[in-house]
């Protein structure tokens, strides 16, 4: 079932509330002006029978009967004419019935039946509504029944005319109230339909258009402004994606039209078997430095996406980095480089991914022998400084210059293309290895110099615990315990 909108809740909530306190309020009303009228009218019939009570205390204690009759008579009979009252004597004998009571019809009273002290009640006579108070009093050891009346016609009326005025306003004022209710909260939400409209409008062809922000610092501002934040954060990355496919795809062209003009110009005639061999193997070597690409493009979509997640376990970094200068030696000394491993004698684990961790180093080794040509030096070394592991990659070679080595780790950067792609290089490499060190909550820099060479010194932070296997890593290393310097060339 569809929701109804905002606007409409709000109006149904607000008509529910005023309703219940006009409900409320009328009901207060009503009983407080009921409890008035009638606290008046009772109180006038207590006056009366207290009057007629000092009335009897001042007859003569032996008066008869007919004595009190004719005085009682004499006296209310022309102070209190239209009076309703009517007195007993003890043994139910009559004393007194006003002729207004005779009228009006109220009946005669059945002493034994009255209690003490009766509370005043509604009777309706001849259809005339009346409030009786009924009460024995005691004079000068006489006791008689009295009963005083008040009409209550006009303050019934009273109270049915309140009732209908309430009866009759409170559906008039709940629909104002619902009208007015609605009006405002359109009011209110009026500027989040603005938003929505705008926001309807914004696709990825015109994503750098914002939300105008009202400048009155309440929730709607907020709202704007975090989708704006929201926008510039989606923005940043649909550029960022957009570029990366703008490159990716720019660094797949060159190789593959390489493959196809060898290709092309091999089958243009008919060719020996070495010609065939030599074009094959360039296209051979074109294929893998592509698969190459291709893998490495995957992995930064991964690392996107986040669907890249590495496993971070504690890590002998020592071991590690031995292990991978070991496998590494034959490749880079073949070159004609000398390669130098140190490492220090004790290293507390790290929480690292194992095939990450050795994907930086051969990304961080792979530079520096391709930008390094022969007679130079490569080192690796591995050890501890200020509470935390650090790596270090040196080398001799080519250097990068200042302003490039705030660039490198950016994706794509090649310092000079030509000759960067010549070593196989697209620019890729070291934005992963800066990817794979800020997983692990460390820090990659470069300290270089044009024509010296270049040193890149990762640090990761060190586990609390250390491991019994930090000791006994010089199997591994295939370097006798104790020494520092584990290879020299
Ligand atoms: P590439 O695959 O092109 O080497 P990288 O991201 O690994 O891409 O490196 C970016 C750029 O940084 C390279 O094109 C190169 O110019 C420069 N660079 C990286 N490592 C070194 C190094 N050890 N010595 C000199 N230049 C380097």
């Amino acid at each position: 079932m569809r929701r109804l909108s905002i606007g409409l809740r709000l109006t149904l909530w607000y008509v529910a509330v005023f309703a219940v306190a006009q409900l409320v309020f009328g009901a207060g009303m009503y009983f407080i002006l009921r409890q008035s009228l009638y606290s008046i009218t009772d109180d006038a019939l207590h006056d009366q029978i207290d009057d007629l009570t000092h009335f009897l205390e001042a007859q003569k204690k032996n008066a008869t009967v007919a004595k009190l009759q004719e005085e009682v008579s004499e006296t209310y009979l022309i102070e209190h004419s239209g009076d309703y009252l009517q007195i007993y004597g003890e043994s139910g004998d009559w004393i007194f019935r006003s002729s207004a009571l005779a009228r009006s019809g109220i009946a005669p009273i059945e002493p034994r039946l009255v209690e003490d002290q009766q509370q005043p009640r509604d009777v309706v006579f001849d259809g005339h509504a009346f409030r009786l108070l009924t009460q024995r009093v005691e004079v000068n050891r006489h006791a008689y029944t009295v009963q005083t009346g008040l009409p209550i016609d006009q303050v019934l009326k009273t109270l049915s005319l309140f009732r209908r005025f309430l009866l009759l306003f409170a559906p008039l004022l709940l629909l104002a109230a619902a009208t007015v209710g609605y009006w405002l909260s359109r009011k209110a939400l009026s500027p989040v339909d603005l938003i929505t409209r705008t926001a309807q409008n914004i696709s990825a062809r015109n994503l750098s258009d914002r939300l105008d922000t009202p400048k009155t610092g309440d929730e709607l501002q907020r709202l704007s402004d975090t989708l704006n934040g929201m926008l510039s954060r989606i923005e940043a990355a649909f550029l960022r994606i957009t570029q990366f496919t703008a490159d990716a795809s720019h660094e797949l062209r060159t190789p593959i039209s390489l493959i196809r003009t060898e290709a092309e110009i091999a089958l243009r005639k008919s060719r020996g078997e070495a010609e065939y061999r030599q074009a094959l193997r360039h296209i051979l070597l074109e294929s893998e430095q592509t698969s190459v690409l291709i893998e490495e493009l995957l992995t930064l979509a991964r690392a996107d996406s986040g669907r890249e997640s590495l496993q971070l376990r504690p890590v002998d970094l020592r071991a590690a980095v031995l292990r991978t200068g070991n496998e590494w030696r034959q490749m880079i000394e073949s070159r004609g480089l000398r390669f130098d491993v140190t490492a220090d004698e004790i290293l507390p684990m790290v929480t690292a991914d194992r095939s990450a961790l050795s994907r930086l180093l051969a990304i961080l080794l792979d530079n520096a022998q391709k930008y390094t040509s022969a007679p130079g030096k490569i080192g690796l070394e591995v050890g501890k400084v200020d509470g935390k592991a650090f790596v270090a990659v040196r080398d001799t070679g080519i250097g990068i210059s200042q302003k490039d080595q705030a660039k490198i780790f950016e994706r794509f950067y090649r310092v000079d293309t030509a000759r960067s792609r010549s070593r196989g290089g697209a620019g890729i490499g070291l934005s992963i290895a800066h990817w794979i060190v800020q997983q692990h909550d460390g820090t990659i820099t470069v300290q270089s110099e044009i024509g010296k060479g270049s040193t890149f010194i990762v640090e990761f932070p060190l586990r609390r615990e250390t491991s019994k296997s930090e000791t006994d890593i010089s199997a591994i290393a295939g370097a006798p315990a104790g020494s520092r310097q584990l290879s020299k060339h």
